[in-house]
C-alpha cells in the first residue's frame, strides 16, 4: 500500500483518498485468496472501473487498467525485497492470477463504455442525417410553394397580354407588365435568399468592411419602409441612441440587409396601427440596437427556432410570398440570414417576447449586437504585414 500510493497519489489529500480505496483492495485480495472465488472482487473492480470517465476512454487512456498493472508489478517487486524467495514465490502464485482476473474485468468494462459510447455518438450523428434529410426534403417542398406563387403571376399576366395583343385592340399594357416586373422581382428576391443562405451555410459570405455610421443605415431603412409603413397605418420611430453616430467598420450592404429582414418582419407581424421602435446603446467594445414591436409575440420554444433555416415550416399553408402583408409568411429564411451576417461580423442576434398571442399582441424585441471596428479588419491585416516587413 505504501508503495502504491506514493507512486500513484502525489498530494497528501489524494494519497488519504487513495489509501482508503487500497485498504479495500487489499483487504478484499485477502478474502479473495482464502476463498478462492474472484467474485470477492467485481464490486471494486466495478466502482474502479466507473471512475474513468468517458472522456478518458475516448482519449485512449486507460488509467485503471494502468493502476491495476502498477499494482501487480510493485506487488511482485515487494515480494521480492521484503520476503524469502519461498514466501515470494507463494505469494505471487496466490495474488498474481487475481490481479489478472482484476485487469480482464477492468478491461472489459472499459471497452463497454468506450463502445456505448461511440454507438451514442453514432446514433447522434444518425439523428443528425435524419435531421438534414427532412430539412432537405421541407426545403424542396417550400422552395417549390414559394417560387410557384410569383411563377404563376408571370404566367397570368404573360397570356393576359398575349390575349390582348392578339385582340390587337391596342389596350395599353403597362400595368401588365408592372404586375409581372413585380412577380420577377419577388422571383429574384427569394432566389438571392436562397443563394445567400447557401454561402452562409458553406461558410463563403464575404464582408466587404467600409465605415458607417449606424444611424445612416437605419434611416435608409425607416425611408425605404416609410410607404409600407404608411399603408399598414403603424408607426416606425428610429431613435437617436449612444452609438449611433459613431463611425464603425462594417459591410453595410449586409447589415442593412440583416436590420431590413428584422424590420420587415416586425411590420408583417404586427396588426394594422401597431408600433415599432427601433432604440439602442453602447456596451463594451459592441453597439446593441434593438428592434421592438407591438406584434403577434413569439412563443418561447419559438425563440430559438425561428433563426433556423425554415423557422416556421409546421405552417406550409400559411406561406404565401408576402413581404409585409399581416402574418403573411416568406419561405422563412430572413432571420437565419440575419444570424449568418450578424455572426460573420462577430455579432449575434436573439429574441425577447412574452409569447404568441394574436389577440393580446404581447409584442418581440430583435437584440442586435455589432462589434465595433475602428479600423477596417483588412487595414489591419495590412499593418500587421507591415511590421513583419519591417522586422525582418
Ligand atoms: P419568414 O420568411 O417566415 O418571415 P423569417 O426567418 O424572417 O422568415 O422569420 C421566421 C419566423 O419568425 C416567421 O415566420 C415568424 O413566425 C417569426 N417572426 C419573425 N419576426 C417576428 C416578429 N417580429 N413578431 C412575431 N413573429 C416573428
Amino acid at each position: 500500500m505504501e508503495h502504491v500510493g506514493r507512486e500513484l497519489a502525489h498530494d497528501m489529500e489524494m494519497r488519504a483518498g487513495l489509501n482508503e480505496q487500497l485498504e479495500r483492495f487489499f483487504d478484499l485480495l485477502v478474502q479473495t485468496t482464502t476463498t478462492g472465488d474472484t467474485a470477492w472482487m467485481d464490486s471494486i473492480l466495478l466502482d474502479w472501473a466507473k471512475s474513468s470517465t468517458v472522456t478518458d476512454l475516448e482519449e485512449g487512456m486507460y488509467q485503471v487498467t494502468f493502476i491495476i498493472n502498477r499494482m501487480m508489478a510493485l506487488t511482485i517487486q515487494v515480494a521480492k525485497e521484503t520476503l524469502t524467495k519461498q514466501q515470494a514465490l507463494n505469494l505471487l502464485a496466490a495474488v498474481i492470477p487475481i490481479y489478472t482476473y482484476g485487469l480482464g474485468a477492468v478491461a472489459r468494462y472499459e471497452m463497454e463504455t468506450r463502445v456505448a459510447h461511440i454507438s451514442g455518438e453514432m446514433e447522434k450523428v444518425q439523428k443528425q442525417m435524419e435531421r438534414v434529410d427532412r430539412s432537405k426534403t421541407a426545403f424542396i417542398s417550400v422552395a417549390a410553394h414559394e417560387l410557384k406563387t410569383p411563377i404563376t403571376l408571370i404566367d397570368g399576366y404573360a397570356s393576359m397580354m398575349e390575349d390582348l395583343l392578339l385582340e390587337g385592340k391596342g389596350v395599353p399594357l403597362d400595368g401588365m407588365l408592372a404586375g409581372m416586373q413585380t412577380g420577377i422581382k419577388r422571383l429574384r428576391s427569394i432566389v438571392d435568399d436562397m443563394l445567400d443562405v447557401s454561402m452562409i451555410d458553406n461558410d463563403l459570405l464575404k464582408l466587404n468592411f467600409q465605415p458607417i455610421q449606424i444611424e445612416t443605415i437605419l434611416e435608409i431603412l425607416k425611408n425605404d419602409l416609410s410607404e409600407t409603413v404608411k399603408k399598414r397605418k403603424q408607426t416606425l420611430e428610429v431613435r437617436q441612441f449612444d452609438g449611433s453616430k459613431q463611425w464603425i467598420y462594417v459591410d453595410s450592404g449586409r447589415i442593412m440587409q440583416a436590420l431590413r429582414n428584422i424590420l420587415e418582419n416586425a411590420v408583417k407581424y404586427t396588426p394594422d396601427g401597431g408600433r415599432i421602435t427601433v432604440d439602442g446603446r453602447t456596451l463594451p467594445g459592441l453597439i446593441e440596437v434593438t428592434i421592438k414591436d407591438t406584434g403577434i409575440g413569439i412563443s418561447l420554444e419559438n425563440q430559438a427556432v425561428i433563426f433556423e433555416k425554415f423557422g416556421q415550416l409546421g405552417r406550409l399553408e400559411l406561406h404565401s410570398s408576402g413581404k409585409t402583408k399581416f402574418k403573411g409568411d416568406g419561405p422563412g429564411l430572413g432571420l437565419s440570414i440575419a444570424r449568418g451576417i450578424l455572426q460573420a461580423h462577430g455579432g449575434s442576434i436573439w429574441v425577447e417576447s412574452d409569447g404568441y398571442d394574436e389577440q393580446e399582441c404581447p409584442g418581440s424585441a430583435f437584440h442586435v449586437l455589432i462589434p465595433i471596428r475602428t479600423e477596417s479588419p483588412e487595414t489591419r491585416m495590412a499593418k500587421l504585414f507591415d511590421e513583419l516587413e519591417k522586422k525582418e
